[in-house]
């Protein structure tokens, strides 16, 4: 046999070959060769206090010494314990009950699961449709695919998936035709009302949304009253709400709950990515007392979670994470630099008309690039001005997260920065200084390629 195992990786746009990774220190990564690279996006928004951090690595050593993972039907742990009461207190005690996963995909599946069980238990069993949003990304796993709007990676799969209605994105740098911004939010509650009635509410089990959208957005926070908006139109025809958190979550906006800022409480909530800073794979379904007392009476709990489920030296790993975050003050951080980092970069690209648009929360942050700026028309996507982007950045020891089509599925470039909450203000300014030259050149050169085509 002369084949050689693979692994498979994606998103490497056009990177000719991945170096290997070698160490992390911080806010830097080292690959094998020794070249450095500034996360700047903390991979895709990942890593919530860098690399390495000495505190979470000893925490997780001493689990390890201890017991790895204690299996859920046979034990529970400190480690799962404490992180559960710290998890339920940073959201504000209104999610006492949760099942612990090992990534986004499977906490997005574990919440649509949650809410057809609900529905079940309550001896409302037609309603098993989802309604969600264009332009949005819930996972790679079966269900969690069927809820995102992410045409690139839901294309293979189509035929197979859940028949999912989707209602528009809340958007305020791109209004629907003929709304005007104050009309956006009434507009968009009405919609997702008329969605409800014309599928019927009876049919309808959960309107899940990215309370501030990532990848497929590239960064998108729903305009002010939205998510207040479109929670009172649920409650009003008995579906519940998921607010997927995956990577908005886990204070990468300045509070531990995105939701928190619009003043909204989800029936059901995901979390992953920042929970344990990718120390460890977790995530989380989180959902309240009411939702549990309904599934605890007619089928004892949850009916959903893995073998991994609660794996001890993960739930270790979180309690570390929230530990630091929370007595360092690190929320409190994000939320005042991330205003005057956003500023900062608005300074910076005040000069290139192609960055369109600088919106986000905290240190969730997305550049838009747009090759009109008064008409927001977007580069062709084979320009690949995204990709480009990405490609000079991590050649230029920055790593940014770009991403396509959020424009209409196909066309729209732009990127995300979600630096470690913990990044200091020279590595802030030193992204700009890197991201500055990379971005004006690939306009540069996106320009050539549509003038070539
Ligand atoms: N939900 C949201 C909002 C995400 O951004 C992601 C991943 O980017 C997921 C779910 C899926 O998470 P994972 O890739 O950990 O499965």
């Amino acid at each position: 046999m002369n084949s050689r195992a693979t692994v498979t990786g994606s998103g490497t746009y056009g990177v000719k070959a991945l170096p290997k990774i070698a160490y992390g220190q911080g806010s830097y990564l080292f690959d094998s060769d020794g070249k450095r690279y500034l996360d700047g996006s903390g991979g895709p928004a990942v890593y919530c206090l860098g690399h390495a951090h000495p505190e979470v690595n000893e925490a997780i050593k001493a689990q390890l010494d201890r017991v790895a993972h204690g299996y859920r039907y046979l034990f529970t742990s400190d480690a799962m314990e404490e992180l559960t009461e710290i998890v339920n207190a940073n959201a504000g005690g209104h999610f006492p009950h949760m099942v612990y996963v090992g990534s986004g995909s499977e906490a997005v599946e574990s919440c649509l699961k949650i809410a057809l069980q609900y529905h079940t238990a309550r001896g409302e069993k037609s309603r098993r449709r989802f309604i969600s949003r264009r332009r949005s990304w819930h996972g790679n796993t079966l269900g969690a695919l069927s809820v995102s709007d992410f045409k690139a990676r839901r294309e293979a799969f189509e035929g197979s998936l859940l028949d999912v209605a989707f209602v528009s994105s809340a958007n305020a740098y791109r209004l629907p035709q003929g709304v005007e911004g104050h009309q956006l939010v009434a507009y968009l509650a009405d919609e997702l009302e008329a969605q409800i009635l014309t599928i019927g509410a009876q049919t309808v089990a959960a309107f899940i949304f990215e309370p501030v959208v990532g990848a497929a957005g590239g960064v998108v926070p729903a305009p002010k009253g939205y998510a207040a908006a479109v929670s009172a139109v649920c409650r009003r025809h008995g579906v519940l709400v998921i607010g997927d958190e995956v990577m908005c979550g886990s204070g990468r906006t300045g509070t531990f709950r995105a939701l928190e800022q619009d003043g909204v409480v989800p029936d059901i909530m995901s979390i992953a990515k920042g929970l344990a800073g990718g120390y460890q794979p977790l995530g989380a379904a989180l959902y309240s007392e009411a939702i549990h007392a309904v599934l605890a009476a007619a089928h004892g709990g949850a009916m959903t979670g893995h073998t991994f489920t609660g794996h001890t030296s993960s739930c270790a790993a979180g309690v570390a994470v929230q530990k630091i975050i929370a007595r360092d003050g690190l929320l409190q951080s994000v939320l005042s630099r991330g205003k005057t980092f956003r500023q900062a970069l608005r300074t910076a690209f005040a000069d290139v008309p192609e960055v369109g648009d600088i919106r986000g929360r905290g240190f969730f942050i997305g550049l838009e690039l747009v090759a009109d700026p008064l008409t927001k028309t977007p580069f062709p996507a084979y320009a690949s001005l995204h990709a480009d982007i990405g490609r000079r950045a991590f050649e230029a020891g920055l790593i940014c997260y770009p991403s396509t089509g959020n424009v209409d599925g196909t066309n729209g470039d732009t990127v995300i920065l979600a630096p470690p909450y913990n990044a200091s203000d020279e590595e802030l300014a030193e992204i700009i200084a890197i991201l500055s030259p990379v971005i004006r050149d690939a306009v540069v050169a996106a320009r050539r390629a549509v003038a070539l085509r």
